[in-house]
């Protein structure tokens, strides 16, 4: 039998010129980053000149393994620097340390091990226990990926389909001597409101239990949110006692490329919970800090240099503007007949469901609004409708993240909603489609997403998983695409 060969015969060498138009075609057929028209995913600060600084940045750090920052003591600077301005905005004192990592995902799976390990440590018993980790049904599923990795139970604490958020006294009755890590958020993703930080935090310590607040989004945009005269937001960051550790994306609001984050802890033990060490094999002796090994340093050189030349004052220019369109778009959210906005969004978040209070023939389903809207030129989030283990139901909304570019075409954006919410009012709301499924994984997605959301909001998790998995994994299939 013969055995193919493991090298493709005829791989032809094609001229850089070439391949590099062939990656420029590739990305004209992505979405546009910048100008405002996505309303997710990008956070586009709308100055250009950031954006060269960042690919100068990024050019110099190219060849660099941040793996071993005794080597290439370039990069420690630059992670020193970038902790003690996050620990600096955020409120920490000098006990407060923490790490450069890829992204919010890793910034909260380590604060994840590092309150499992400490857990673990304060009694032998403990050792080789399952502990728990209580957070909102609102959490990130960092969390979830993270109790999934880690061995956690994840206990998810239902929330007010009103406010989007809870009362303290309620996720604090779920904490018991099993619990390693409470979660809150500032502000949650899905309907940008606070959680009671303060509250959860004091409850948290009076517990024995550590607290992590996730401010993966808020991080470098709430410390710039509130005008003077304003009635400040409730306080939520390192300052709160009882707040352990703290995650904040470089690449959101810090407007570096995708692989950038900082997560904080207060005490340097907790921070050391979350190093690996091994000397166990014939190599280098292996110190790895977070999840990598071989480490990028293009991202963090592209958020050490965008901070330093915004500096404080440039961050709170870019707030104010996405501050303002945030209020535009709000405002528009309110008075649109058939829609409403949930909870009161406290950062650059809106989610905008159907008015349950208007009569079903003048109601906006949000993901028909999400199709119209798109017709229209500006990429809405649809997000699903969550039942949750109270039975309450949280809402189906689109959902828009509002960054400083989003001022520039907020009037546009206006339009598109009044106009997309005219085209769709009183149409039934999009409903699932039992046969949708082998269709999507035969023919691939279809333009308009209102059915296929509206069907895996409805189908239950086991079937809905493996179909969700296979159809991102047809996407890079080389037999199949
Ligand atoms: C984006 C986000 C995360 C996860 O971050 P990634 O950078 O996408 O891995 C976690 N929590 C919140 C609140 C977020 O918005």
């Amino acid at each position: 039998m013969s055995v193919p060969s493991p090298v493709p015969s005829v791989v032809g060498a094609a001229a850089a010129s070439e391949v590099l138009a062939e990656l420029g075609r590739l990305r004209d057929e992505d979405p546009p980053t910048h100008g405002g028209r996505v309303l997710s995913y990008v956070y586009d600060p709308g100055d250009a000149a950031l954006d060269e600084l960042a690919a100068e940045a990024v050019r110099l750090f190219l060849p660099v393994n941040g793996l071993d920052p005794t080597t290439f003591r370039s990069v420690a600077t630059l992670e020193r620097d970038l902790v003690a301005l996050a620990r600096e905005v955020l409120h920490g004192g000098d006990d407060v340390v923490g790490s450069v990592t890829s992204g919010g995902t890793e910034s909260c799976l380590l604060a994840v091990k590092s309150a499992r390990d400490v857990w673990r440590a304060e009694d032998p018993a403990r050792a080789q226990a399952r502990p728990r980790l209580v957070a909102p049904t609102t959490a990130h599923p960092a969390f979830h990926k993270a109790a999934a990795y880690l061995d956690l139970d994840l206990v998810s604490v239902p929330v007010d389909p009103a406010t989007g958020t809870f009362d303290a006294d309620r996720l604090l009755a779920e904490v018991d001597d099993r619990t390693a890590l409470v979660v809150v958020s500032a502000p949650s993703y899905p309907f940008g409101v606070l959680d009671p930080v303060a509250q959860v935090a004091a409850g948290a310590a009076e517990r024995g239990v550590a607290c992590h607040v996730d401010a993966c989004l808020g991080g470098w945009v709430l410390p710039w949110w509130g005008e003077p005269g304003e009635r400040a937001l409730p306080r939520w960051d390192l300052a709160v006692p009882g707040v352990t550790s703290m995650s904040a994306d470089l690449h959101k609001y810090g407007y570096a490329p995708k692989g950038a984050s900082v997560v904080l802890y207060r005490g340097r033990e907790r921070h050391l919970a979350q190093y690996f060490v091994t000397s166990a094999w014939p190599g280098y002796p292996v110190v790895n800090p977070t999840v990598l090994g071989s480490r990028a340093a293009g991202p963090m050189a592209a958020a050490w240099a965008i901070t330093r030349t915004l500096g404080t004052e440039g961050f709170a220019r870019l707030v104010a503007r996405t501050r303002r369109a945030t209020r535009v778009l709000v405002d528009a959210g309110e008075q649109i007949e058939g829609l409403r906005v949930v909870g009161r969004p406290e950062g650059p978040l809106v989610a905008l469901a159907a008015d349950d209070a208007a009569p079903a023939g003048r109601r906006v389903d949000p993901f028909l609004l999400v199709d119209a809207v798109r017709r229209r030129g500006f990429l809405l989030q649809a997000q699903p409708a969550l039942t949750q283990d109270d039975g309450t139901r949280l809402p189906r909304t689109a959902h828009l993240t509002v960054t400083p570019v989003t001022e520039r075409v907020a009037d546009e954006l206006v339009q598109a909603l009044r106009a997309g919410a005219d085209e769709v009012r009183g149409m039934p709301p999009a409903a699932p489609d039992p046969t949708l499924a082998e269709r999507v994984l035969a023919e691939g997605l279809p333009e308009d997403l209102a059915v296929v959301m509206a069907t895996v909001e409805a189908l239950p998790p086991e079937v809905k998983h493996p179909v969700l998995a296979q159809v991102l994994q047809g996407a890079v299939d080389p037999s199949r695409a």
